[in-house]
């Protein structure tokens, strides 16, 4: 997946959510904080499947989970990461990018 594909789908699923609650009243600020708790939503979730993963929960919960329960909770993570970063004008490529760069450089 290249990132204009990625930025192409973020664009349309943004739009859907605007959509789906009512353009978060023209407020861009409640916008951002509605996505920065379902990020934090979804990092639970992810948390969950980690905990799972690693067999540290009850034998009950482990006995429900699905196989792709752990990928599918990482991508929800990822993607609403990136719908928070476009609103908040943050290009993606670009700031992983010169962060990769930094990186790189360090020993
Ligand atoms: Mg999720």
């Amino acid at each position: 997946m290249d990132f204009d594909r990625l930025k192409k789908f973020i664009d349309e699923q943004d739009i859907k959510l605007d959509k789906l609650y009512n353009n978060f009243d023209n407020d861009q600020q409640k916008k951002n904080l509605a996505y920065a708790v379902k990020l934090t939503e979804e990092v639970g979730e992810l948390s969950d499947e980690i905990l799972a993963y690693n067999s540290f929960q009850r034998q009950e919960k482990l006995d429900v989970k699905g196989k792709d329960d752990l990928g599918d909770e990482f991508a929800d993570v990822m993607l609403v990461l990136l719908l928070l970063m476009k609103n908040m004008d943050i290009d993606m490529e670009k700031v992983l990018n010169k962060k990769m760069a930094k990186l790189e450089k360090r020993k």
